[in-house]
Order: C-alpha cells, then structure tokens, then sequence
C-alpha cells in the first residue's frame, strides 16, 4: 500500500481540466487505500474579482459513481484560500460539507496574488515578504477548521525569480512563530513536491529540519498535481529527505481526524 496524494486539483477547479476518474484509476493502479482531491475555494481572487468555488455536491455525486469495490475508498477534500476579510463566507462554506481534508493555503492578499512577480515589484520583496508570512500568521492564529497548511513557500518561486539569491533564512523568525502555532495547535505541515522542486532544496530541508527542531512531528507530502503526469509525483524523493531528518510517519485525514502512515 503506498499512501495518497492529498493536494489535487481535477477539472472541479478552475485551473484544472484534469479528469477525475482518470486520477482514481490511477490511485487504484498505484496500490493506494484512499483517494481524495482538494479543490480550490478561493473567493474575490485580487486582480481578476471572481470567486473559484468547487461544485462539492456535484463532486460528491462524481466520486460516488466512479469509485469500484476493489479500488480506493473516496474522501472529499478542499484547499481553501484564506482571507481575513473572507472569514465569514468561508466557515458558511466549509459547514456545507462533511470534508474529509481541509488544506489551508495563502493565495492572495485581496490586491496581489503571492505568485506573480507584479505586486513584489510594486511593493517591494521586503514588504511583500513580510505581508504574506504576516497573513499566514493572522490565519493559523485565528482560524482552526483546518488539518494542514499548504505551501508555505508558495511565493519563493517568485521570490527566487526576482531575486536569485534571496536567503530563505532571514526570514527565519516569523517562519518559526507560524511553525510553532502549527505545532501548539496539532496541525500538519505540508511538503508541496510542485513548489519545492522550483526551488533550492536546501530551502525544504531547512523548513523541514527548523520544524523538527521545534517539534514538530506531522508532515504531509503532496503534489498539487493539476494534471494526471504530477499525480504523486517525486514523492520517493521527499520521502527520502523527511525519513533522514527523522521523521518517523506522515499523516493523512478522514473526516478531520489525523492517520499516522509509518515509513
Ligand atoms: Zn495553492
Ligand atoms: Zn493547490
């Protein structure tokens, strides 16, 4: 048995056309117990003001059809894209559903979405940096209908874009309060193989040995796959790097409680 991928995007999110019963087959074929996908919620997305909403009834409908007696047991998940000023629409949206996986991720900061080099121009690295290790703080602070926080790193592509040699490491202090309220709280970290292989290794093996460090002991390793090739992609090599760090197990979800897989 090899565990899930617990970051996928089908074409139930608007940057994806990915078939789903294509990556279930796939999850059958790979010898996996679960399948999940994690589409997007992302509401007033800056610079395009619309909202990214799955269909999660229509999704239910579709994991129920596609899903064979012999293959994995179906699981519903969603990446939610959290915004302060969205709070109230987000926990109306979450309550709908009986979700298996919450990933929390940082997208936007409602005039500038963390991916594009734009607002780091416009702003400043500096300042970009700060505001959105700022806004992860404020979230993992303040909001817990969640099971892990996605990408922490989402940015650095970009960062390293505009600024080849940009040190990881002196942003060093609020990366550990946001780790550490991770760990206070019983929260996973997530390895996202799609951010991390754009970038420096060193930069995973310092968030993952700085979490250790801390104590913290639940990683989730995922792909963010939007196409059936990135379907758990790489996950040997990270889960290479995790076991030489020491960590002893990853988790998975269903409905919220957490599973320890042993490596
Ligand atoms: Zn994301
Ligand atoms: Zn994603």
């Amino acid at each position: 048995m090899i565990l899930h991928d617990q970051h996928v995007h089908s074409l139930f999110s608007e940057d994806s056309e990915e078939d789903l019963k294509k990556y279930y087959l796939k999850a059958k074929k790979l010898g996996c117990q679960y399948f999940i996908t994690t589409e997007h919620v992302d509401l007033d997305i800056a610079g395009m003001g619309v909202d990214w909403l799955a269909d999660f009834n229509e999704l239910k409908e579709v994991l129920n059809n596609i899903k064979e007696s012999d293959g994995p047991i179906p699981l519903l998940g969603i990446e939610l894209g959290y915004r302060k000023d969205l709070k109230d629409k987000l926990l109306k949206i979450i309550k709908q559903h009986d979700f298996d996986l919450i990933n929390l991720s940082i997208h936007d900061s409602g005039t500038m979405d963390y991916y594009f080099i734009e607002g780091f121009k416009e702003k400043g690295l500096k300042n970009t940096i700060r505001l959105y290790y700022e806004q992860m703080l404020e979230a993992v602070e303040n909001w817990n209908d969640f099971n892990v926080l996605s990408h922490i790193n989402y940015g650095y592509k970009t960062i390293y874009n505009y600024d080849p040699l940009y040190d990881f490491f002196s942003d060093i202090e609020i990366i550990k309060k946001i780790l550490i309220v991770l760990i206070q709280k019983n929260k996973a970290l997530e390895i996202n193989t799609k951010v991390a292989d754009d970038l420096p290794i060193e930069n995973t093996i310092g968030l993952l040995e700085l979490y250790k460090e801390l104590g913290g002991s639940r990683i989730t390793i995922s792909s963010d796959a939007h196409e059936l090739s990135r379907y758990l992609e790489n996950f040997d090599k990270y889960v290479n790097i995790v076991k030489e760090i020491g960590f002893k197990y990853l988790c998975y979800f269903i409905k919220g409680e957490e599973k320890h897989f042993y490596l």
